[in-house]
């Protein structure tokens, strides 16, 4: 039925942009305000979408306007939007991030985001047997990630897990994705372990570690890879995780090899730091000719 699914978060993102960071009990006049549309689950949806995929969604958002806006924002962008749930009485998921002295700091509130259920997914059985990839991510609760994982393991669907925000994983369930692609930060909470290099040694051909500028790390089973990032002039790196997973995806699907799977999300994710906010740089195929 789908390309790929998503099951996971949406938020509106509210960014504060301020010269100074109010210190406890202060108050502060700030510069500028926006609502963007933002949540991991939502901007890898609309990353794969725009690279020509028939994307779905599983979420829930607030009976509220940012819940309306969001799912207009997923279907302007192709994103199929009919099995996302609109719950009563939870406020749709916000970030507040104040933009100050050269740093964010973020408060998410994932309100509606953690309405997702077993018994939701349940419900939604068909449709996730009938995709040919999962794409998932920390911001929904983690017992339904889990089923996920479990109701796929076994079957010809692939799964790919963004373990972001990180908390440590079962090994249970590692063993059971295809696909986890931390960052570095990530990678160490998720396996409550330092040594990245060991850990990509462990889970050969699976664990794929995003580094920045260093574009990403792997394993292939004889030697660790590198595949260094495109050298572009960077604007904003906001939502180059989610850019990267997006276009992962998208070439996993197309039954790409790892490496070339790779390079292509390397390849999006670049084009995505040129332009500010996390969605507005997403690219199009078209625009991946250029680099
Ligand atoms: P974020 O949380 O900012 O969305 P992240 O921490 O999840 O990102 P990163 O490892 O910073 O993920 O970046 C993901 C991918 O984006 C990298 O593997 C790389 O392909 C691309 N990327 C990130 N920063 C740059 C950069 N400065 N130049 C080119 N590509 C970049």
């Amino acid at each position: 039925m789908f390309d790929i699914l998503v099951i996971g978060s949406i938020n509106a993102d509210l960014v504060f942009i301020s010269d100074i960071r109010p210190k406890a009990g202060e108050t502060v006049m700030g510069k500028d305000f926006k609502v963007l549309p933002g949540g991991k689950g939502a901007n890898q949806a609309i990353a794969a979408a725009r690279l020509g995929k028939k994307v779905g969604f599983i979420g829930c958002v607030g009976n509220d306007d940012n819940g309306k806006k969001l799912i207009e924002n997923l279907r302007g962008n192709n994103v199929e939007t009919q099995y996302i749930q609109i719950v009563d009485d939870v406020p749709t998921g916000v970030a507040n991030i104040v933009v100050a002295e050269e740093d964010n700091s973020i408060i998410v509130i994932p309100g509606a985001n953690y309405s997702i259920s077993k018994d939701m997914i349940d419900k939604n059985m068909d449709i996730l047997l009938n995709s040919k990839l999962i794409l998932l991510q920390n911001e929904i609760p983690m017992e339904v990630i889990e089923h996920i994982i479990d109701l796929c393991f076994g079957k010809d669907i692939k799964v790919i897990l963004n373990p972001a925000p990180a908390v440590k994983l079962k090994e249970s369930i590692v063993n059971k994705i295809d696909y986890l692609t931390p960052n570095e930060h990530e990678c160490k909470i998720a396996f409550g372990n330092p040594n990245t290099d060991g850990l990509l040694t462990k889970y050969p051909n699976k664990l794929i570690v995003t580094v920045g500028d260093k574009g990403v790390l792997y394993h292939d089973g004889n030697k660790k890879v590198n595949i260094p990032a495109f050298k572009v002039d960077v604007v904003d790196t906001t939502g180059a995780g989610d850019s990267f997973n997006g276009a992962f995806a998208v070439a996993i699907v197309e039954g790409n090899s790892l490496y070339e799977s790779l390079l292509f999300a390397n390849k999006a994710a670049a084009i995505s730091v040129t332009k500010i906010g996390a969605q507005e740089g997403m690219p199009y195929l078209e625009d991946l000719k250029g680099l």
